[in-house]
């Protein structure tokens, strides 16, 4: 027996060895591929070849950056056209101690999937640390503020709930089993109500208020986008009451992701043309999809920009935080009037191309169904945060989110580190909430969230954190401003669709236009993340550049083992 552990185990030092080996000759040989790759490039001549990018979000701007970095591609001959007064799209994050500091959304990054993210900002310096990029900087970050949320979810009464077990009944966790093996290629049009329908119970259950609200789901949202955060996010299932898995950044998103990249493609000599809308796309005639000219309205003056055979067009090609609008502490968001310039111009172009470009339609057409609101509360001092604090047992930036489970909004909210703006100053905090049921009324404030000023919105959440009436107008003195936000389109990417609606990044017979966003089919990945746009933008640059380098793969957790097991552990606690 002694002899038979002794070989067995010297078979299994032998396997870790040859592993070993197999493994460091493979990176290896990466590293001479991308040598290779390097001196290749550097070797291609691009005079008199121009590149553009319609959107100065973040896809854009990953986009620029893989051209410049991968390709060797001349900064100074990329340009980026961007409909507002302001780079960065929906990572947005703007104020003044005054007027108060507003951010659209707020964004959870997570360390484990966003695979080609923190690829791409480990080469972009940081603005605040000399010597260290943008992904070493937001992680040193993270892991001195580590996340663990004491209080996800709050009841109508105000208890803070035990919800360490997500509530399945047995049917409910065969039903999702049923889902992760159904094919995609089943489930066009299908929302996820439809697909719990007969489990009213479902949607009652810790899983589905935790899941929903980390994740902006509605229960008519597509179950396609449902299904790929199972799988995707497999890791984090079972640690989703205490959301130890999100990634935070010191700052607000623009300031600690797009502020840092913009700079870098500033420094290549990249070309921004701010309030300049592309209104137009012509392509040549013929099967093929060749991009020949833009039409831009360019601070209101229009003017076309032509494009030969070997130039490159990337386009974002719908936006979800297009149309939105803000309020103030006096004055609700008001309910746009003008249609999506990006819906608008994708609309035009697939027109152009039916059948190969996708099809806006369902993103676009249905406001009832795609709206929610965010607020941005900025207070002198730090009273109402310490109210937070004492409520949630968590400090400002340990927390991630809380959800009034019950709330007539579905409210939640997050309370970033503070400062979370670099001009915020010590005596002046914030923190940030929404709500996804805009239509519906609240629970003190008897009228729908979309009709309310920033002050109401934050006397309802006052109110869901049980404050006692003599101290909110205490608490209420100290509020700067309260800005609303209301997003039409935030939830269009997780309308429900069919397969095809989506293009694919570089549509076939492309011989020079790529589209970059979070609505375009990449297989296995999950829309709404800042990894959707950035792995967007990669794969666009390497095919039409005909790069060869890899692209981080999507890491299959839902396949290995020791997840595997603890998520069904969890789905059985
Ligand atoms: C409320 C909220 C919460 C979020 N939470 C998270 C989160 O927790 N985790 C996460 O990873 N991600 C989150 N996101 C999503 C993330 O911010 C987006 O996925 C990402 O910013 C999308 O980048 P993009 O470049 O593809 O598009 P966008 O950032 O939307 O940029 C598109 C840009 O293109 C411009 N544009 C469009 N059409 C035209 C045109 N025709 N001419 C000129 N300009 C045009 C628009 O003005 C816009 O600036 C959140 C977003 C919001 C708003």
């Amino acid at each position: 027996m002694g002899r038979i552990l002794a070989t067995g185990a010297a078979a299994a030092a032998a396997g870790v060895a040859a592993k070993k080996v197999y493994d460091t000759k493979k990176k290896k040989d990466e590293i001479q591929k991308e040598a290779v790759e390097e001196a290749v490039m550097k070797r291609r001549d691009y005079t008199g070849r121009t590149a553009h990018f319609i959107g100065g979000g973040l896809a854009s701007l990953a986009g620029a950056a893989y051209l410049i970095r991968d390709c060797k591609f001349p900064g100074s001959q990329i340009t980026v056209y961007e409909g507002m007064h302001i780079l960065g799209g929906s990572n947005d994050g703007i104020g003044t101690p005054e007027g108060g500091f507003v951010c659209r959304g707020g964004r959870m990054l997570n360390e484990e999937t966003y695979e080609n993210f923190w690829e791409l900002f480990r080469t972009i310096p940081s603005l605040t640390q000399p010597n260290r990029s943008v992904t070493e900087e937001i992680l040193n970050f993270d892991h001195a503020h580590p996340t663990c949320a004491k209080a996800r979810l709050v009841d109508r009464d105000g208890n803070i709930l035990d919800v360490r077990s997500m509530g399945f009944t047995q049917a409910e966790r065969m039903r999702i089993l049923k889902l992760l093996r159904t094919d995609e290629k089943e489930l066009d049009d299908v929302t996820i109500q439809e697909w719990f329908k007969d489990m009213p119970h479902f949607f009652t259950t810790n899983f589905w208020h935790m899941w929903q609200t980390t994740f902006a789901f509605q229960t008519w949202s597509s179950v396609f986008e449902f299904r790929r955060y199972m799988n995707r996010m497999i890791f984090e299932f079972s640690r989703i009451e205490t959301l130890e898995g999100v990634t935070r950044s010191p700052l607000n998103q623009y300031d600690s992701v797009i502020r840092p990249i913009e700079e870098f493609l500033r420094k290549e000599g990249v070309v921004f043309k701010e309030n300049c809308t592309v209104e137009d796309i012509d392509f040549a005639e013929g099967d093929d999809i060749t991009v020949t000219r833009l039409h831009l309205n360019h601070n209101g003056e229009t003017e076309t920009v032509e494009l030969g055979a070997e130039d490159l067009c990337f386009m974002i090609n719908a936006c979800m935080t297009d149309s939105a609008t803000l309020g103030d502490l006096h004055t609700p968001a008001p309910v746009p009037q003008k249609k999506p310039i990006s819906g608008e111009l994708w609309s035009k172009i697939a027109a152009k191309k039916p059948g190969r470009l996708g099809n806006p339609e369902p993103f676009f057409t249905k406001e009832n169904e795609s709206n929610w609101l965010s607020f941005t509360v900025t207070c002198r001092g730090d009273k109402i945060l310490k109210k937070i604090e004492a409520f949630t047992g968590n400090i400002p930036g340990s927390g991630a989110l809380m959800t009034f489970k019950d709330s007539g909004w579905k409210m939640s909210s997050v309370v970033a580190a503070q400062p979370h703006f670099p001009n915020q100053p010590s005596d002046v905090t914030i923190f940030w909430g929404y709500g996804l049921y805009t239509d519906r009324e609240g629970d003190y404030v008897k009228k729908a969230m979309k009709d309310c000023t920033g002050e109401e919105m934050l006397l309802e959440y006052l109110h869901q954190l049980h404050i006692p009436e003599e101290e909110i107008a205490g608490l209420m003195e100290t509020v700067i401003n309260v800005i609303p936000c209301y997003m039409p389109y935030i939830d269009a990417q997780f309308q429900p669709r069919k397969m095809s609606d989506r293009p694919p990044v570089v549509p076939e017979g492309s011989t020079n236009f790529a589209m970059i966003s979070q609505f375009v089919e990449i297989p296995e990945d999950m829309v709404f993340t800042e990894e959707y746009s950035v792995r967007a933008a990669r794969i666009a640059v390497y095919t039409l550049m005909g790069v060869n380098k890899k692209i981080c793969p999507v890491t299959p957790y839902n396949k290995m083992p020791k997840i595997l097991l603890k998520a069904v552990k969890k789905a059985y606690l």
